[in-house]
């Protein structure tokens, strides 16, 4: 199976992070079992989802480590021109959900398994769950990874970067806010607590607290926007449109630049709730309440001098660029854990997210090419 062929088959499998991602992961432990790897899961509490590491060649130190994400973002209300779960080619373009964000990586990783036959130092395979809703699954798997695993040289995700070494990335923290308000009649405002319109004034508190990181963050630093981002995606209340609503909820994140924490945000968020907004909802009503839940807190990928990752990303990719990244990845996690660690993968981030989705064929070659010199280079 080439590359383009293996991608096919992973784009198949919907792995939407709500979903199951366990037929992708039955299918590349199946694949990696006919080559010869035995895979290990590493399944979530619930045992609906799994991540999935493996080596190739001789258990030694001085591998690396090739990192991807299973899941994929939904693609609910988007318009799409072809089937997002099936591979589409159209000149140089694959188009599919998942094939820039980051199943080309993975692809290409898989496919060349039958070619990791003489590896003197090993190639570890890490698959994760949930990296798309704030890298839930990759905690667990790198925790495990690192005892099982004789220490590698370098780990290297593959999330899209147009093959180019990325050395920082973004951390994230996401959040859930419920708020809960005091049910009347419309036009008695005096007696009801809109839980609509306190969730507007909190997140115009998003808004604002963004706008203060903007001008507080010198431009320079090689992130695009060059702050700490503050955003709101998704929010829910009302029941109708002459009833002051009783709930409200708002999914919210903070995309934090290195050396900034998305738990202090969390934190003046809550002072703010407690201190200036709820006292004034349960003047009205007692019942009245804010609760902001923590979904996930995953830190940046800190930018260093010198490290093996980034040497050998740049050879591997016969270029010296080094960029940034304004994302959120798994690479931040790993480097916490203690590998060094760089983003190097196929497809623009341009692409990811969004309808029609796709990699262009050049960037699979290019990716192929990497991980051929990888090959090399371990055997
Ligand atoms: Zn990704």
């Amino acid at each position: 199976m080439n590359s383009i062929e293996m991608l096919k088959t992973l784009v198949g499998f919907p792995t939407v992070s709500r979903d199951s991602n366990l037929p992708l992961i039955d299918f590349v432990d199946e694949w990696l079992g006919k080559h010869g790897v035995t895979a290990v899961r590493v399944p979530n509490d619930e045992g609906t989802k799994a991540n999935l590491y493996a080596t190739i060649g001789p258990a030694v130190e001085g591998g690396i480590v090739l990192s991807g994400h299973t899941d994929v973002v939904p693609i609910d209300g988007q318009p799409w021109n072809t089937d997002p779960f099936e591979l589409t080619q159209k000149q140089d373009k694959l188009y599919g959900r998942g094939t820039c964000d980051m199943k080309g990586f993975s692809a290409i990783a898989l496919s060349l398994v039958p070619e990791m036959k003489s590896l003197k130092k090993p190639i570890h395979l890490a698959l994760s769950y949930d990296e798309e809703i704030g890298c839930l699954g990759a905690p667990r798997l790198i925790n495990q990874i690192k005892e099982q695993i004789p220490k590698p040289e370098a780990v290297i995700v593959g999330e899209p970067s147009m093959m180019e070494a990325v050395t920082a990335h973004k951390g994230i923290g996401a959040f859930r806010t419920v708020v809960t308000g005091y049910e009347a009649h419309s036009s008695q405002t005096h007696r009801g607590v809109s839980a609509v319109m306190t969730a507007a004034k909190l997140i115009n508190w998003l808004s604002e607290r963004e706008a203060r990181f903007r001008d507080a963050t010198p431009t320079n630093n090689g992130f695009l926007p060059h702050h700490t981002t503050v955003h709101s995606g998704v929010v829910h209340g009302g029941t109708a449109l002459n009833i002051i609503s009783r709930q409200c909820e708002f999914l919210w994140d903070v995309r934090v630049i290195p050396g900034e924490n998305a738990l202090s945000v969390f934190e003046e968020f809550q002072a703010f709730c407690q201190e200036v907004i709820l006292p004034k909802m349960q003047a009205v009503h007692q019942d009245a309440d804010i609760q902001t839940t923590i979904l996930a807190d995953t830190p940046p990928l800190q930018e260093v001098a010198e490290s093996p990752a980034l040497k050998l990303a740049q050879d591997l990719a016969g270029n010296t660029v080094r960029s940034r990244v304004a994302y959120a990845a798994e690479a931040g996690q790993f480097q916490e854990a203690g590998f060094p660690t760089v983003i190097c993968g196929p497809g623009s981030i341009d692409q990811a997210h969004q309808p029609n989705e796709f990699i262009s064929i050049d960037q699979m070659e290019q990716g192929e090419q990497f991980l051929r010199k990888l090959i090399h280079r371990l055997s």
